[in-house]
């Protein structure tokens, strides 16, 4: 019987569709949400997959012991052990490969600098794996999840990025904010005229709950699915 309703079934077919809108998830990426189960998650399809066109039907729900087949995303172990180790704070994770926060990866010391008040869920220092390896297995992904901390983003490099959130909404806006903070620095480093950032007494917590509280999330996601209507004749679940 599945643990998750069709709900959030239909959210998280929804939220696939929005990150490759943003061209955050394609060939690669994915993302999860945690069902009311502790021991059940639903993700998107794998590798190869049209993000694009993901229906609630194509949503997988899977327990947090399930093991990597065709059809999933090989890296499926770092949403498992996310919700495994941090149930109460990683409701929702999103990997993607895009190409500012991946060119930001390579770097060898990290901006610290916060040029855009909207993110201020951006770490101070950023945790940052640095195995030229995917998350294709539990132990890595064990790693992964214990160097991201608290943190809401951390850097895989060479590689691309996680974006965790408390919900589905929240990690869906985080990771398009992140991409567009990244791609941010890197033109502030390409231009390389000094820089204004936000000022580093600001407290980047109290920015992120002032600017970004839970409605805000529900503007961004009602404002981007409709954008992305479920493709027409879809299968009922
Ligand atoms: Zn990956």
């Amino acid at each position: 019987m599945p643990y998750a309703d069709s709900r959030l079934r239909d959210e998280l077919a929804t939220a696939t569709r929005i990150l490759a809108a943003h061209d955050l998830i394609g060939m690669f990426g994915h993302v999860s949400v945690m069902t009311d189960d502790p021991e059940h998650y639903l993700i998107c399809p794998g590798a190869g997959t049209r993000k694009d066109l993901c229906r609630a039907s194509d949503v997988i729900e899977l327990d947090l012991d399930y093991e990597f087949e065709p059809g999933l995303p090989l890296e499926l172990y770092m949403h498992a052990e996310a919700h495994r180790a941090k149930p109460d704070t990683i409701r929702s994770l999103v990997h993607v490969h895009s190409p500012a926060l991946t060119s930001l990866s390579a770097l060898a010391e990290q901006p610290s600098e916060l040029l855009m008040v909207h993110a201020g869920f951006w770490p101070e220092s950023m945790p940052i794996w640095d195995e030229p390896e995917l998350v294709r297995d539990r132990p890595r992904a064990e790693r992964m999840i214990d160097l991201l901390g608290d943190h809401a983003l951390l850097l895989l490099r060479w590689h691309g990025a996680v974006i965790v959130g408390t919900t589905l909404k929240e990690a869906v806006f985080r990771s398009v904010l992140a991409e567009t903070h990244a791609q941010q620095l890197l033109t502030a480093l390409s231009h390389g005229r000094p820089l204004a950032p936000v000022p580093e007494d600001v407290s980047r917590e109290d920015l992120y709950e002032r600017l970004l509280p839970p409605f805000t999330h529900d503007l961004h996601w009602k404002l981007e699915s409709s954008f992305v209507p479920e493709p027409p004749g879809a299968r009922p679940v």
